[in-house]
């Protein structure tokens, strides 16, 4: 494709694309800002179907920025469990309060004024000023990489992907365009198997079809083992370390080190996190000696910010 000639033709088949195949998601009902931003948080590592679920009932609870900023941290963590990675929940809860602070509660409308904000890349920056505020910007997340590269026909450095999306951009509805890419990777150029023959573009496409790909990352295996240790309408959980690298401060099951496996398990479970595939084997036993903890009663549990693998075992052990 070459990207000088055939912007208007492409950009007019891609918006038309979308306007008839768009997705009804809720982020999408209004161009609010703060809901805007909210959604590329959540969606940042997880999947659209994890996210409508979690947005609705986060959004109950904090409908407004002004409401997020003047929360405590532990109430956000609880509204943010089971979507993962809670360096988001945190960041997100970080550029609230700056925004009450140095914008005195009025939404930056700038990609570079988003971009000072804790938590917020170039990626976030581009897709909420782009959407929200009609900044002729580009985005380029893991969708609109592929989609260049199978339309170009070869792998492009971090760079030339961002000016290629950039000379791509419609001009006159960025927030659109950005999100047509996007929707047109997530449903239609899929990593696997590219549904081609109904592709809006395809006519300009390159490839039309797979790139092959070098350099994959490889999952890896582990077993975890855990105690559930409950006693009264109460059950026992660890805080993991304030300076820890994953999830600090947040609660989980008490773990068994050094555990050989070969004990026979009450529950099983498959969890993954980044690029690790955890066999999660939980004994129903008192938590080991020397270890740390606190009690809660059931009822407790539901305000605390539970790691999403506490909440899972706890879940699948009907203790919540
Ligand atoms: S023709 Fe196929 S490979 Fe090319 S952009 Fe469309 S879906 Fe992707």
């Amino acid at each position: 494709m070459n990207s000088a000639q055939a912007c208007p033709v492409f950009r007019s088949r891609l918006l038309d694309w979308y306007q008839r195949n768009r997705r009804d998601l809720p982020w999408r009902e209004n161009r609010d800002p703060y809901r805007i931003w909210l959604s590329e948080i959540m969606l940042q590592q997880t999947r659209v179907a994890a996210v409508v679920d979690h947005y609705g009932k986060f959004l109950i609870r904090f409908p407004t920025n002004k409401k997020l900023a003047s929360a405590r941290e532990s109430s956000v963590l609880a509204a943010w469990s089971g979507l993962g990675y809670y360096r988001r929940a945190r960041m997100l809860h970080a550029a609230g309060k700056e925004i009450v602070k140095r914008y005195a509660g009025r939404f930056p409308r700038t990609a570079d004024e988003l971009r000072a904000l804790p938590g917020i890349g170039r990626y976030t920056a581009a897709a909420i000023a782009s959407i929200a505020f009609d900044e002729p910007i580009a985005v380029v997340d893991g969708n609109v990489e592929r989609v260049i590269e199978r339309l170009v026909g070869e792998r492009l450095p971090k760079k030339e992907l961002w000016q290629t999306a950039q000379e791509l951009l419609s001009p006159r509805r960025p927030g659109d365009f950005n999100q047509a890419m996007m929707e047109l990777g997530a449903t239609i150029c899929l990593p696997r198997e590219p549904m081609c023959l109904a592709c809006p573009v395809r006519g300009m496409c390159a490839t039309r079809g797979e790139l092959s790909r070098a350099g994959k990352k490889t999952r890896q295996k582990k077993q975890i083992h855990f105690a559930l240790d409950c006693h009264q309408g109460a059950v026992f959980l660890v805080e993991r370390p304030k300076h820890a690298s994953l999830m600090p401060g947040m609660w989980e099951l008490p773990e068994i080190p050094g555990h050989n496996g070969t004990a026979k398990a009450w529950l099983t479970l498959r969890h993954s996190i980044t690029v690790t595939d955890y066999l999660v084997r939980v004994a129903r036993c008192p938590a080991p000696q020397g270890i740390c903890g606190s009690w809660f009663s059931h009822r407790r549990l539901a305000k605390l910010p539970l790691t999403g693998l506490a909440r899972k075992i706890l879940r699948a052990a009907n203790v919540i």
